[in-house]
């Protein structure tokens, strides 16, 4: 099992690790894929990378699922844990409306990249689990583009971007994955 594979990497990483198993009783419906998407975060973490994971429902089956892979095994710009995540979904349901009854769940509200990508794969719900007021797109998709504020308001039914309704306890441990290695990576960035 993918968290028996972190505890052994000790401090930061054992110590959420442990936080995870602890909520693996959790049985609210949208708990399973919050969890799993704070799993995929996690070892991001363990990796070098910005902890962030995403999975992608389909039917209530999880269908496709990405990680942070931004720094390590080499720099990848493309690399966010939820364009991985729609780079697999899409290459298995590529018909164009395949993003209705579409679920995607992320550990960390999106960015302006992915959520441009997310408005023009129709996938019509997108949870997160942990806001991301300095980075996240979602809570102000009124300072996008006007074309992309038109895509946004057009599509029938519409796109949902809104936090998950996960334990309360899954959205701590996702935004604590988030910050574990933030500040450290992007004093990396800034100074490449
Ligand atoms: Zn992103």
């Amino acid at each position: 099992m993918l968290l028996d594979e972190l505890r052994p990497a000790g401090g930061q990483v054992a110590t959420l690790a442990e936080r995870l198993t602890d909520t693996e009783g959790l049985s609210g419906p949208e708990d399973p894929y919050a969890w799993l998407s704070c799993v995929l975060g996690l070892l991001s973490v363990n990796e070098g990378n910005y902890g962030v994971g995403a999975v992608v429902v389909r039917g209530g089956g999880i269908v496709a699922e990405g990680r942070n892979r931004l720094l390590w095994p080499r720099r990848n710009t493309s690399a966010h844990a939820e364009a991985e995540a729609l780079d697999v979904f899409e290459a298995r349901f590529p018909e164009l409306d395949s993003g209705r009854g579409t679920i995607m769940y992320t550990s960390l509200e999106c960015c302006p990249m992915c959520t441009v990508r997310l408005l023009n794969s129709g996938v019509r719900t997108v949870r997160y689990l942990a806001p991301d007021p300095d980075g996240g797109m979602f809570s102000r998709l009124d300072c996008l583009p006007p074309y992309w504020r038109r895509l946004a308001a057009g599509r029938t039914p519409v796109q949902t971007f809104e936090p998950s309704a996960c334990a309360p306890a899954l959205s701590g441990i996702a935004a604590d994955i988030f910050a574990a290695t933030e500040t450290q990576l992007n004093e990396r960035i800034v100074r490449s």
